[in-house]
């Protein structure tokens, strides 16, 4: 993940250093490749346009060209525009202190929810939850089993209900959460191949019927800035609280992920690089910026 962007834009600054001075055209020119750099890591437009003003902006600053280290300067910018356009601080899960707390998964099929479902319901029971699986996802063939698969792996209990209807078995989750003393459930929905009418409506209507705490929706790191258009309708139809950006291990170009933030106001909570339970880990934007940074 990253890892083009990471080398042009490592590539553009090592290209400023063999300069010491830095004039107005020098910014320009690194900008104009910055700007390249994103597009091809697949970055919404709109955020690389915006990105780039920002920085160039802080960059051509009389205070920085004339600097001793202007360069040092300017990757400082770069690294501090980035770690604002992943979210500037972390957006850690907090459960309110509602018994059970109940945990919404939203997103396209494949995108990682079933996956991720799990992986959460690991963390969580790390942690000292005693989290639940509620699995509502009744279309794809064999999800109900995968989680079933996942839940008996990590030691957390799973309810079905009657494999059909997925508000019944939202519903039926909270009540034997309940009867079972688990303090967390995580709600499996289902997902289609693209944003459908009938996934919204099923997704309220879950909605409506447990009351959410919080929903993270789930996105595929490979799905570059399409992601727009999918939070988008998310975002309009039944909102969520978060992300759990998913297959971050995957060589995906990272636009996804970069452009997230700005375009929905939500935060990526977690990340996940990898299908073992334990591959959740909690995002941190400053990190991830230096990281990309070199
Ligand atoms: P769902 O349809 O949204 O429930 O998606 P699944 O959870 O079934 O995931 C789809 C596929 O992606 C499965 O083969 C998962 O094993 C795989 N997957 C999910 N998360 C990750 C991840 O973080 N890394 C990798 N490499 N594979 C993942």
């Amino acid at each position: 993940m990253f890892d083009n962007l990471s080398d042009r834009l490592q590539g553009i600054f090592s290209g400023l250093r063999g300069k010491g001075r830095l004039t107005e055209d020098d910014i320009n020119s690194a900008m104009r490749e910055v700007r390249m750099a994103m597009l091809e890591a697949d970055v919404n437009f709109k955020v690389v346009k915006q990105f780039v003003a920002r920085t160039k902006e802080r960059c051509l600053d009389a205070e920085v060209l004339d600097s001793l280290s202007p360069t040092q300067n300017v990757i400082k910018i770069v690294t501090d525009e980035l770690t604002e356009l992943l979210g500037r601080t972390d957006s850690k899960l907090v459960l309110s202190s509602r018994i059970p707390n109940v945990i919404m998964l939203v997103g396209l099929q494949g995108s990682g929810k079933t996956t991720a479902a799990a992986k959460l319901a690991y963390r969580l029971k790390q942690e000292g939850h005693s989290p639940l699986l509620a699995a509502c996802d009744v279309y794809r063939p064999a999800a109900a089993d995968q989680l079933e698969t996942l839940g008996n792996e990590i030691g957390v209990r799973v309810f079905r209900g009657d494999g059909k209807d997925p508000v019944a078995i939202a519903k039926g989750g909270v009540q034997d959460a309940i009867d079972n003393l688990r303090d967390v459930v995580i709600v499996d929905t289902a997902g289609r191949l693209h944003v459908d009418e009938q996934m919204m409506e099923e997704a309220q209507a879950i909605k409506s019927a447990v009351k959410p705490d919080q929903i993270l929706m789930v996105v595929d790191a490979m799905t570059g800035q399409d992601v727009v258009n999918v939070a988008a309708a998310f975002s309009e139809r039944v909102d969520f609280d978060g992300v759990i950006m998913s297959k971050m291990d995957g060589d995906a170009r990272g636009g996804g992920a970069l452009s997230i933030r700005e375009v929905t106001g939500k935060p990526i909570k977690f990340i996940s690089a990898g299908e073992k339970p334990d591959s959740l880990e909690e995002f941190h934007p400053d990190r991830m910026a230096r990281r990309i940074l070199g």
